[in-house]
């Protein structure tokens, strides 16, 4: 890091980053204890506040980075500490993604906009001086205003005029208390995260087929596997922590079968990489099962003893062969029945799936493929075998089993379900809707229909993170009150009237839960600049001053109600998550580990039995033509995380990957007169953008990439919002588009 600053601290606390979950140690100085933020200083920004400072001879400017003022404390280094998913390592983005607290952009005040400032994404805003747009307020003032908006409308227009985007960077408490405003203040369940972008579809899947949204296994059961399957996913890149888990599987003799497109996961130890058509996972898992009915490889006793439904997917597969779907999803027959047999007859295998098998508008039904899959072969409920969706971010998992989902109440109970509706309602001494809410995209639509009218969004960016950006940006704007609590002035609360200063993840307590089902514990390191607060204290306020009557003193007060509400959380309180750092769910007794693997004994289901769901293969929301013949894909980068509001403003990260770059085959830039490096412009039928190339043999020639994660090249201008009609997720992976060399102007 080139910082000689001592270290006066080490802080025990959890990576913020992908859903691995990675333990670490932040090493803080103290800085010299001063006083940076004198009361009434004014400063909307750290960037403002130290300008002033320095401008008034108050302290000196610290060798060049105005991000590590002397005064402050600071986190100096990180170390990855013994946690159950990472065992000491990190990746990049845990090791020196830590600075973002003190980037001089940071918001240390309320801001409320100014009167005349139209919202919307202005060129000339510069989000470390952004009183140009807004004015400052006092923390009385800004909840006030925040809170009469929200509620002026609900008395106007009725509590469907309200919406709520929380965020799967809260933890566990904030999750909780924001959907609990929503629910209760807002009296809708028009409340939803970006597990919408992400693994709604999977979750949805699991619900109807096993009835637990959750991983059934572990990450770590991989080095008990025989064979492990890596669909639609990078895990290198995206979870690089969890991938040196199947690295070293595969170094004891795993195989490791990598089948998807862009065939980029692991190549270097994958044992068979089966590379088909983009978005024709329906046909190919559908003949894999086909081949497994057809040759007799069923676990016929675990079907009989575990699942229901099985003839009637035999029967559903039957036409379904290889010869039949070999033209639709690009595989030869003999490949897709010499993958179809080493899974089935492999003694323990996992299926492992990202955003490549969710993020389509059949993206339920390619994941009702891999369950079947598991199912019909057994390879489910044992060590060394599972079915697990890898979660994106730190507490996607968390956030969802709290309860920010639009259709479910937390621990994925329906709102319509009376007695899980009665509880809630005797817990919270509130009524509640019975009415399932809106999903993102849903609510976009709604906002410009004139149904939703105010928003509170809690640390999410839909205005880089929404699909079709013109059409979620032009919705922000039409909205009548907005409410953005974030740690900068985001692309989103550059839409807002009023936008409240929060704490960041290492000035945090907190729980949240990883991909493996593990609540884990996050710690304070660092003081808050300025006046940033909590977010559950925010969010408490607003709730006050809706008419609310909360008095929670913290994080283990919010987290012993979470415990009455789930019984997820049996056994898991907060002094042994506080003391072992970490606790799997479900724990079936007071000392117990909680359990790696589930659905031993059967299933979460009212028949105690899995269900087949049979698929049809479909194609993409989006065809190819002459117009628009290729297909454009979006996904992250190892060194930038999301909308990179965090990563970007991180100067490691930003250094090694500081600008957007469409990856593409160099057969596709030969064609088009490019060279690696020079400018592409990618047009779809919502937008076009054009940034730098990069050449790379694997990407399949027709397909280009771009990262979502850079505003000045914001793939989300042309991504396709058709929604899958189940998970209500929209088609990320697939887009069709034109590529063109830009003219030199
Ligand atoms: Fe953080 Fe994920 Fe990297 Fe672990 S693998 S250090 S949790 S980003």
């Amino acid at each position: 890091h080139g910082d000689s600053a001592a270290v006066d601290d080490k802080i025990a606390s959890v990576c913020p980053y992908c859903g691995v979950g990675c333990q670490l140690e932040y090493q803080v100085s103290r800085g010299t204890g001063e006083v940076l933020f004198e009361e009434g200083q004014s400063g909307a920004t750290l960037a403002d506040a130290q300008s002033q400072s320095l401008a008034s001879g108050q302290v000196k400017q610290h060798h060049g980075a105005a991000s590590q003022d002397p005064r402050l404390d600071n986190i100096i280094a990180v170390s990855g500490r013994d946690g159950p998913s990472n065992r000491g390592r990190l990746c990049v983005k845990g090791r020196f993604g830590f600075d973002y607290p003190r980037h001089p952009e940071r918001l240390i005040r309320p801001l409320i906009r100014r009167a005349g400032v139209p919202k919307g994404l202005d060129p000339t805003f510069d989000p470390a001086h952004p009183l140009s747009h807004f004015r400052e307020a006092s923390w009385d003032e800004a909840l006030e205003v925040a809170a009469q908006g929200l509620m002026s409308l609900k008395r106007a227009h009725g509590p469907d005029s309200l919406a709520g985007f929380g965020s799967a960077k809260c933890t566990n408490e904030e999750a909780w208390l924001f959907q609990k405003l929503v629910r209760t203040g807002f009296g809708s369940n028009h409340v939803d995260h970006c597990t919408r972008l992400c693994h709604a579809s999977s979750v949805a899947a699991l619900m109807e087929g096993v009835g637990s949204g959750g991983v059934s296994a572990s990450f770590m059961q991989a080095e008990q596997s025989d064979l492990i399957v890596l669909t639609g996913c990078n895990p290198g890149v995206n979870h690089p922590v969890a991938a040196t888990f199947f690295k070293r599987a595969a170094k004891r003799g795993t195989r490791i079968v990598v089948i998807d497109p862009r065939g980029l996961a692991l190549r270097h130890h994958a044992h068979r990489s089966v590379q088909f058509t983009p978005g024709a996972d329906v046909a190919l898992f559908n003949a894999m099962l086909n081949v497994i009915v057809s040759e007799g490889l069923a676990d016929q006793d675990y079907i009989a003893a575990h699942t229901e439904d099985f003839a009637a997917l035999a029967e559903h597969v039957d036409a379904l062969t290889p010869e039949a779907m070999s033209p639709l999803c690009g595989v030869a027959p003999e490949e897709i029945r010499a993958v179809a047999r080493e899974y089935a007859t492999a003694k323990r295998a996992m299926i492992f799936w990202g955003m490549g098998i969710s993020q389509h508008t059949h993206g339920t039904d390619n994941a009702r493929c891999l369950i079947a899959l598991a199912l019909a072969c057994g390879h489910v409920g044992r060590e060394g075998t599972g079915l697990h969706p890898l979660r994106g971010q730190n507490n996607v998992q968390g956030a969802s089993d709290a309860g920010m989902i639009p259709m479910v109440f937390p621990d994925y109970q329906p709102v319509g379900d009376v007695a899980a509706r009665e509880r809630l309602e005797a817990l919270w001494e509130a009524p509640l809707s019975a009415t399932p809410g809106l999903t993102v995209v849903e609510i976009m639509h709604a906002i410009h229909a004139g149904q939703i009218r105010g928003m509170y969004i809690l640390g999410e960016n839909p205005a880089m993170s929404d699909p079709d950006l013109d059409h979620a940006r032009s919705a922000l704007a039409q909205l009548e009150h907005l409410v953005v609590q974030d740690i900068f002035v985001t692309e989103t609360a550059q839409f807002a009237d009023v936008i409240l200063p929060s704490y960041a993840w290492p000035e945090k307590d907190g729980s949240v839960t990883n991909t493996n089902r593990q609540v884990q514990r996050g710690r304070a390191a660092l003081q808050a600049p300025g006046e940033a607060k909590p977010d559950w204290w925010i969010t408490q306020q607003i709730a006050c001053h809706m008419g609310l009557e909360w008095h929670y003193a913290g994080p283990e007060e919010i987290y012993a109600e979470m415990q009455q509400g789930m019984d997820s959380l049996d056994n898991i309180d907060w002094a042994r998550i506080s003391h072992e750092g970490s606790v799997t769910y479900p724990c079936l007794t007071p000392d117990g580990e909680g359990e790696d693997v589930v659905f031993g004994e059967g299933f979460p289901r009212a028949s105690g039995r899995a269900r087949f769901v049979p698929t049809w293969p479909t194609p993409p929301d989006e065809t190819l033509d002459a117009d628009y013949p290729t297909v454009l894909t979006t996904g992250r980068q190892l060194e930038h995380w999301h909308t990179g509001s965090m990563t970007r403003r991180a100067r490691v990260l930003d250094n090694l990957e500081p600008s957007a770059v469409a990856t593409l085959n160099p057969v596709e830039l030969e064609r088009l007169g490019i060279a690696a490096g020079e400018p592409l412009s990618i047009t779809t039928r919502r937008g076009q953008i054009t940034l730098a190339t990069r050449a790379d043999p694997l990407t399949p020639a027709g397909m280009v990439f771009v990262p979502f994660c850079y505003a000045e090249a914001a793939a989300n201008l042309l991504t396709n919002p058709a929604l899958d009609p189940v998970g209500k997720i929209p088609e990320f992976k697939y887009a069709a588009c034109y590529l063109t060399k830009p003219k030199v102007s």
